[in-house]
């Protein structure tokens, strides 16, 4: 972000899913938008789910619309020379911390960091749980697969599973 000649600053909504980071960038897009900046939104050109494309949606059901990317180059290329605010959802898909995630966690300027409700307790929720076939996936199970509740479980650490491939995954919940 550039406001004039002065560099801008970094804010990262982080958190498990269903935690509301998507609700909360809809929050900050609204309210910059009210406060008559210039903003454009990207989002992962993987991500169609519930809205489209051009959409990005929260599980609840709350949109603004997005331009999809391939790569953070691309927003590079996107971005207007009066855009005051970009907005990015979902720079990665998993609980670990992998991708540009702890790079831009030690150079922002604000983190939140959110929890759900875990799925299993009740208790505040701090992991994704990956289910596969209804049960915990294996901890070594491919990175990337995009989806919803189906795939994908708010779980505290206390209910969290990562089961290794000596463990009867029948017997975890
Ligand atoms: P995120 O972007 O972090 O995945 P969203 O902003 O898309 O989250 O969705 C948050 C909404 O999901 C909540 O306001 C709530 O209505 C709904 N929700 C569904 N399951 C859960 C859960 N286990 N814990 C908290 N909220 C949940
Ligand atoms: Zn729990």
């Amino acid at each position: 972000m550039q406001h004039g000649t002065r560099p801008g600053g970094i804010e990262v909504i982080a958190g498990v899913m269903f935690s509301g980071k998507s609700e909360e960038l809809i929050r900050r897009v609204r309210r910059a938008v009210i406060a008559r900046k210039r903003v454009q939104v990207f989002k992962s050109h993987l991500d169609a789910r519930y809205a489209g494309l051009y959409t990005l949606s929260t599980h609840d059901g709350g949109t603004v619309e997005a331009e999809p990317v391939d790569c953070s180059e691309e927003i590079m290329g996107r971005r207007r020379p009066e855009t005051e605010v970009v907005a990015v959802d979902e720079v990665h898909f998993r609980g670990l911390p992998f991708g540009p995630m702890p790079t831009l966690l030690a150079i922002a300027e604000i983190v939140d960091k959110l929890q759900a409700i875990c799925v299993v307790c009740g208790d505040a929720a701090s992991r994704n749980q990956r289910l596969v076939n209804g049960r915990p996936a294996l901890w070594d199970s491919p990175t990337i697969m995009v989806g919803g509740r189906e795939s994908y479980e708010a779980r505290c650490r206390h209910c969290h599973r990562v089961p290794r491939h000596d463990e009867d995954q029948t017997a975890l919940l």
